[in-house]
């Protein structure tokens, strides 16, 4: 049976990261992937590495608007009607994470590993030679009314106490700095440091490229089983098997099915997202743009000017509903007139969520040697680098820059 030091099943994003750090770390490394490594859902993302975004979704305000928001076809947040029942739980725990004493728990977990995150990912970056792919510039936060721009506004202590940059701008230098925003907007809040993935596909990419390169292996298969076998862990994959002492479970929003066998019942559900590509968009922002009130970004990419965002819950088979790729276009020719639809590709991903918008990171604790690096939710781009450092602290059972505690998987 083939062996190798670490098997990674999952090459996404997540996994793709940790499967370099291990390697320069010294140790052999397998990813085990159905499809293509570094092609997983960050390929279609927003290209926005948030590190400022240190809020869960969970809040007061989101679960009161929750009923009027979810049966709007347009709004930002859907649930397939079959879909329902399957949410109930995870529904319920999202509810209890709303509570104050909860976030604040969840902005001291994720501060912490954010501000690791740009220099993870720059150093990952060079040592892969893919830095064309991270542009470092701001980020504008466009509210479209005064109230939600002072709504948002009073984060910017709690931010700033954290160590994130904020500036607050009224809509004349927005629209100065960005001519294209030409309908009503009340202002923006940019933050300075943040970093634009110019092609998440082709950074992906240069990332997997890069991990075969030095010497990595790939099994191409879809992973059904992890059985103990010797003190380390067989994955069985497509009729393949491989045996390693330690296997990362980075299969993002697939990774419950992987775990149940084990044991482990993970709160994850799949928060849908959609983009739309635009290759000819006849507009030119020159930085990522988001719009809060309706929960999409516009991000300028080698391919054209992606518009993605939106969460839909309707679990992993249900077909993709492009009709939420194309409201998009509509959405933003409220803030861009003059954008251009044609020629657009529609795409859907699977956002990995668990109910309090942290992920789960850390060893199994029934089966040492596994390590799970999942549910990175809408920053697992960004996340992914650092997230990769401590997959290999637990490998090298070293203590990790961030304390995992939080993250673990049997907090629910
Ligand atoms: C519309 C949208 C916009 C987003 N924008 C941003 C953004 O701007 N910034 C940001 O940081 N994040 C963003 N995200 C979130 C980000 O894309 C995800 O958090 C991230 O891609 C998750 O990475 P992952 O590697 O954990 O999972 P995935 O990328 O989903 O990778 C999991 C991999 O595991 C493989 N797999 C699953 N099961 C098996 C199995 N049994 N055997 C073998 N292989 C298996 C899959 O094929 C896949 O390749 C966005 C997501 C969406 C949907």
């Amino acid at each position: 049976m083939p062996t190798t030091d670490v098997a990674v099943v999952g090459g996404g994003i997540v996994g793709t990261c940790a499967a370099i750090e291990l390697q320069r770390r010294g140790r052999a490394v397998t990813i085990v992937e159905r499809n293509e490594p570094g092609a997983g859902t960050a390929a279609g993302s927003a290209g926005y590495l948030a590190y400022d975004d240190i809020f869960p979704i969970p809040s007061p305000a989101i679960v009161a608007g929750l009923p009027r928001m979810l049966f709007d076809r347009n709004g930002p947040l859907v649930v397939q009607t079959t879909y329902l029942p399957h949410l109930a739980g995870w529904g319920l725990r999202f509810i209890a994470a709303a509570r104050p004493s909860v976030i604040r728990r969840s902005i001291a977990a994720l501060a912490p590993m954010n501000r690791l995150a740009s220099k993870a990912h720059e150093d990952l970056a060079a040592r892969a030679g893919a830095q064309r792919y991270l542009v470092r510039e701001s980020v504008f936060h466009v509210f479209r009314t005064e109230a939600s721009l002072e709504t948002a506004s009073k984060l910017i202590p709690t931010l700033e106490r954290e160590g994130f940059d904020v500036t607050v701008m009224d809509r004349d230098t927005l629209q100065a700095l960005e001519p294209a925003i030409r309908n009503g907007v009340a202002g923006a809040i940019s933050f300075p440091n943040s970093h634009r993935c110019t092609s998440p596909g082709r950074y992906g990419a240069a990332l997997a490229e890069y991990f075969r390169g030095q010497g990595g292996s790939v099994i191409r298969g879809n992973a059904q089983a992890l059985e103990a076998f010797g003190g380390g862990w067989i994955v069985r994959a497509d009729g393949e098997e491989l045996l390693a002492p330690r296997v990362v479970v980075a299969t993002g929003a697939w990774s419950r099915a992987l775990l149940a066998p084990l044991g482990y019942t993970v709160p994850l559900e799949s928060a849908r997202g959609y983009n739309l590509m635009l290759a000819e968009p006849g507009v030119a922002p020159s930085r990522t743009l988001l719009f809060e009130e309706d929960h999409f970004c516009a991000t300028p990419m080698e391919e054209g000017l992606r518009l993605a965002g939106t969460v839909e819950f309707a679990g992993l088979e249900a077909p993709p509903n492009f009709y939420r790729s194309d409201m998009l276009y509509d959405i933003a020719r409220g803030y861009l007139p003059d954008l251009q639809r044609d020629p657009a590709t529609r795409w859907m991903g699977h956002r990995p969520s668990l109910p309090d918008s942290l992920p789960v990171i850390g060893e199994l604790p029934q089966h040492p040697g596994i390590i799970a690096a999942f549910g990175h939710e809408r920053r697992g781009l960004m996340q992914s680098a650092v997230t990769a450092q401590c997959v290999a602290d637990l490998v090298e059972r070293k203590p990790p820059p961030i304390d995992l505690a939080p993250f673990r998987i049997d907090r629910f």
